[in-house]
């Protein structure tokens, strides 16, 4: 889905990007725009990145010790220490709430409870010895039909159980119900938000539902058996007629038909004769060994939770209809011209970006073999989790390719401006995720324009015209980072939205430094996105990151699923494990997961397993809690000891959550020194650590913490310290 994006100068701003947010960004942008047509201020009051500090209150005033050569001098100067940490631990006592007595183990360091391993997933983070998956595979043949803007459809899904248990009966998602009267959906959605139905009355009609089932002997034909249907709206349960067994099969052929929502809840619709159809056939609910059946309704926010199988597709359309679809086109000598096979050879063949079809050819006729009657494309897809579609008459149609990998992009002339960039903004994108993390496993990778603004399916990035092609590369190599997140490393999305959106929000950094570094490195781009959060802390907005999608402020919506635990992942990899150990942790995780179910659970621990760290403190701060980050300078003394100055530092932490300490030095001589502690140093003492420093020569003049904003720290007022005046 779409995703928070930086400005012309690669530097996020809240405060002068509203009309941005309002587009794409924050969602309540997005329904604010269709319900009053006009942009709006920014959902909670945020400072200005960038804005200068409140000026520096020391709190205490400090002696200054000099040169005490007595034991006994010493002992005072240790009792003076003593006595100012008691100053302050009063001080903080008093300004923090504290339970009367404590009850448990409530430090941030420890240990997170997390479910009890089992043969299904481990205490390492792996999968199990006896993981399971139960797979869907289809074939569908479906007919789109212009005229009355609607899709007809028989499917067979054949359904094997993995699972230790007998099913009596199976759930669909069937989301095409979002689009009927009195929906859930729409009693939640306001009718001309984004997840709204805008009055359409759709859904899905089901003309026949059936089970197979093998004949009784071997070489006997199947029996068609009739099951019960039970309507829940998103979700259809499915009473078999023949339980299905653990290690066995079973088929369901449906036949049924829907009429297209020109807005489908910004996941598919049409826009004129252009038509991007997704949530397009009932699809198998995912039974897994965490929750059973996943039941949860499609409202919108929440998108999907899908079993991994191998798709046929015969994709019946008008002549003059170009078709993009997940999987690879199986006969492209029947649809296509000896020309744009030919090209199609080409491109297999070529880094630069080969036009497959033409407008000039659009506009000739000679971009189809025939135009009149209808024509069948055929996709064929092994193991993928969805497969989608897009039809056009209009449809340009560029490929280039990287390692035998198709690279294509599909768009309307009056996109051309920005959208010939395209099918080389999918190489880049599908080169620089497969280099650093994991191999893009599947033969094309396609760019499609249209009405949907933002929205991923396996192969399939859809996108609007875009104002720009840094625009228009934001949101394609954010899509395309979508591959690894969720179709790769398969998710729960529709109960952790972070899990992908917030992961591939990270990966998206890498990519966009990539194609225009002059608009920031990745470094700028991931400090742009920890200055948001900062603000956001600051104005007290900041919500959990582990809360279920549905159930998130859509004013939020970018900041806790996407920006947030981007940030965070930024923070381990740069702050905390370095970024040769996080990248090795984090391949490490889509390794043992791709094509997999992961929980979060699974995550922290296959991080913690690869990485060598006890990281309870961290997901316990950043993604369980809301923890806050506030480190300060509590207070510095200096002694001259002959020409040595001895400096004591009391670093503070203010708030819950902990991060490790960078502090600089200045001194008189105008140069500086860096010393840097991991956050472990505040496991005994969360909110005071003291360090003593011998400098030979020069004394401190200014003590800075965190002087480069690499670290979240929502009150930067108190991070310095200075010797002017004392
Ligand atoms: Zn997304």
């Amino acid at each position: 889905m779409i995703r928070l994006r930086f400005d012309r100068d690669g530097v996020y701003d809240i405060a002068a990007t509203e009309g941005r947010l309002s587009r794409e960004s924050l969602v309540v942008g997005r329904e604010k725009k269709f319900v009053e047509g006009a942009t709006h201020a920014s959902p909670f009051p945020v400072p200005r990145p960038g804005s200068p500090l409140p000026p520096h209150l020391f709190p205490l005033p400090l002696p200054v010790y000099r040169s005490p050569s007595s034991f006994r001098e010493r002992v005072m100067t240790r009792y003076a220490v003593l006595v100012l940490l008691a100053a302050l631990t009063q001080s903080a006592a008093a300004q923090q709430t504290v339970a009367t007595l404590p009850v448990a183990d409530t430090s941030i360091f420890a240990p997170l409870v997390l479910p009890t391993a089992n043969v299904y997933r481990t205490g390492s983070g792996r999968p199990g010895v006896n993981y399971w998956q139960n797979r869907a595979d289809y074939d569908i043949a479906a007919t789109l039909d212009t005229a009355t803007k609607s899709v007809s459809a028989t499917m067979t899904m054949r359904y094997t159980n993995n699972s230790p248990d007998t099913l009596t009966y199976l759930w669909l998602q069937t989301e095409q119900n979002a689009f009927k009267a009195n929906s859930l959906n729409s009693l939640i959605f306001p009718q001309d938000s984004r997840f709204g139905a805008r009055g359409f009355e759709g859904g899905y009609v089901f003309d026949r539902v059936e089970q197979v089932a093998p004949g009784a002997r071997a070489n006997a034909p199947s029996r068609k058996l009739k099951v019960t249907v039970r309507d829940h709206e998103t979700v259809t349960k499915v009473i078999l007629a023949e339980p299905l067994a653990p290690g066995k099969s079973t088929s369901l052929e449906i036949a049924y038909h829907f009429a297209v929502p020109e807005h489908g809840a910004d996941r598919m619709g049409h826009d004129g004769p252009l038509f991007e159809i997704a949530q397009w056939y009932p699809r198998i609910a995912v039974y897994d060994d965490v929750r059973g059946w996943n039941t949860e309704p499609y409202l919108g926010q929440g998108e999907f939770y899908l079993d991994f199988g191998n798709y046929n597709l015969a994709i019946t359309v008008p002549a003059g209809y170009i078709v993009a679809a997940t999987g690879a086109l199986t006969n492209g000598a029947q649809v296509l011209t000896p020309t744009q096979v030919a090209r199609l050879a080409k491109a297999a063949k070529s880094d630069t970006v080969i036009r497959i079809v033409t407008a000039e050819e659009l506009a000739s006729g000679a971009a189809r073999p025939r135009t009149s009657g209808t024509m069948t494309w055929k996709f064929a897809s092994k193991n993928v989790r969805d497969a989608v579609w897009a039809a056009s008459p209009e449809y340009q149609w560029d490929a280039s390719s990287w390692k035998g990998i198709m690279a294509y992009a599909y768009y309307r002339p009056k996109a051309a401006a920005n959208w010939s960039d395209a099918a080389d903004q999918s190489r880049m994108s599908i080169k620089e995720y497969s280099e650093r993390w994991f191999q893009y496993p599947w033969p094309h990778i396609s760019a499609i324009e249209g009405p949907i603004s933002g929205m991923e399916y396996p192969m399939i990035a859809m996108e609007a015209q875009g104002e720009d092609v840094y625009d228009l590369y934001n949101v394609v190599t954010h899509e395309i980072g979508h591959m690894w997140f969720p179709m790769i490393v398969a998710s729960n999305e529709r109960v952790r939205m972070w899990q992908d959106e917030g992961f591939n929000t990270f990966i998206n950094t890498f990519s966009e430094a990539l194609r225009y570094p002059e608009k920031g490195d990745q470094m700028a781009r991931a400090k742009g996105e920890r200055d948001i959060i900062e603000q956001v802390m600051k104005a007290g907005a900041d919500k959990p990151i582990d809360i279920g999608p549905d159930r998130i402020n859509p004013q939020l919506l970018g900041i806790s699923a996407y920006l947030k635990p981007s940030v965070g992942l930024q923070q381990l990899r740069q702050e905390i494990l370095g970024p040769e150990t996080f990248d090795e942790a984090f391949r490490e995780y889509i390794r043992r997961w791709a094509y997999k179910h992961p929980t979060a659970a699974d995550f922290y621990r296959t991080m913690e397993d690869a990485a060598g760290r006890r990281l309870d403190w961290f997901w316990r701060g950043w993604f369980v809690e809301n923890a806050r980050y506030d480190q300060s300078i509590d207070a510095v003394q200096t002694r001259m000891n002959g020409d040595t100055t001895q400096v004591t530092a009391i670093y503070g932490n203010k708030a819950r959550g902990v991060l490790p300490i960078r502090a600089r030095f200045t001194f008189s001589d105008g140069s500086t020194q860096e010393f840097n502690y991991p956050a472990e140093v505040w496991s005994t003492n969360s909110v005071r650590y003291l360090r003593r420093y011998s400098f030979v020569g020069k004394t401190p003049t200014k003590v800075e913490i965190d002087p480069d904003g690499r670290l979240v720290d929502f009150d930067r007022s108190n991070n310095t310290w200075s010797a002017v005046g004392k």
